[in-house]
């Protein structure tokens, strides 16, 4: 049986909570314990690691997201990819992870980035090879996503209350997600539209309810993309500046913890705006089963990145000022060009 060796005075414990009581009586506070026990150092700074609690403290390499993406800029290339390959393996395993977890899920839970790991490794799938698992969306993006789609009629559920926009639509009761492709081109896929706040309630309070939608979803054969209509990089700020405000932690904790049950029937992708997701979706419902095992989160990311300026330029100032500006980026632009 493992002991809990306190090494103030070397009695021991069964468990860490019999020890975590006993510190108390040397007066001492929980973190100082550790800290002056067991001294442990970001890799980057030197400075010394924050107790937030004991898992925390002896999992954490560094103290922010920020130093450990320096480190792994500065530090030789070598000794960071073996760092890299023994973190995810021993993370794969301490959370029984079935496949390597999405770039979303990456960047949501502080681990290394898919671009980190693509510069090093040449590719994820070639990561994964080297620590035995698969990716859990290790597909590239078809050709055929490039395509237009804006004349596919889409099928929409009547329970959808802000119905996006398409050419072609109609209004019928469906099982499961918001938006599908009718019978004739029917693809077995479902997309499920969310603002930020529903993600982040459904995915917290919802939770059970939102697990037994995919349940019944995998159950008929079928995937759920769940988009979200925001930028990932702006939700930190949506969720500050909200009336309700959510412990960003938790949601993506639970977002993760579906991905890691449900990663063959589902994915959450962030598509930018309202606006973007009128193109996407009916991208992912056209292209249906060439997409299961897409990342999408990390190609639609990309392909914002490199279009989002093309896309979105105004094209003339006049026109600018004549319409109300319909995402961020624009309203950015609207103000500087005025400025
Ligand atoms: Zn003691």
């Amino acid at each position: 049986m493992m002991q809990f060796e306190c090494k103030e005075c070397d009695k021991s414990f069964d468990t860490q909570r019999g020890l975590h009581m006993h510190i108390k009586k040397h007066d001492m506070l929980l973190g100082d314990y550790y800290v002056k026990n067991y001294p442990r150092f970001d890799k980057l700074t030197k400075n010394p690691i924050e107790f937030k609690n004991a898992k925390q403290y002896f999992s954490r390499d560094f103290n922010t997201t920020r130093t450990m993406n320096l480190w792994f800029e500065k530090a030789p290339r070598d000794e960071v990819k073996k760092y890299i390959l023994e973190k995810f393996k021993k993370r794969i395993e301490n959370k029984h992870l079935k496949h390597a977890p999405s770039s979303l899920y990456l960047k949501t839970g502080d681990w290394p980035t898919l671009d980190v790991i693509k510069k090093l490794f040449g590719g994820y799938n070639a990561f994964c090879g080297q620590i035995g698992v698969t990716p859990a969306y290790g597909d590239n993006i078809c050709k055929e996503f490039f395509e237009d789609y804006s004349d596919q009629e889409v099928w929409i559920d009547t329970r959808e209350n802000k119905p996006l926009g398409f050419e072609k639509s109609y209004v019928i009761k469906l099982d499961f997600g918001d938006y599908t492709l009718p019978p004739k081109n029917y693809t077995h896929t479902h997309a499920e539209r969310k603002s930020f706040q529903d993600f982040a309630a459904t995915v917290t309070n919802g939770y059970a309810r939102f697990v037994r939608e995919i349940e019944r979803c995998k159950s008929l054969g079928c995937f759920l993309f769940i988009v979200v209509e925001d930028n990932y990089n702006n939700i930190y700020k949506t969720n500050s500046a909200a009336y309700k405000k959510f412990n960003m932690g938790f949601v993506f904790s639970r977002m993760r913890s579906i991905e890691a049950q449900f990663s063959d029937c589902c994915q959450f992708v962030f598509s930018g705006s309202r606006e973007d997701s009128e193109e996407l979706i009916p991208k992912i419902l056209c292209c249906g089963k060439k997409l299961w095992k897409v990342d999408l989160q990390y190609f639609w990311e990309k392909e914002l990145e490199k279009n989002g300026l093309d896309r979105r330029k105004p094209e003339t100032l006049q026109e600018v000022q004549g319409n109300k500006p319909r995402s961020t980026f624009q309203r950015r632009l609207h103000r500087r060009r005025r400025s």
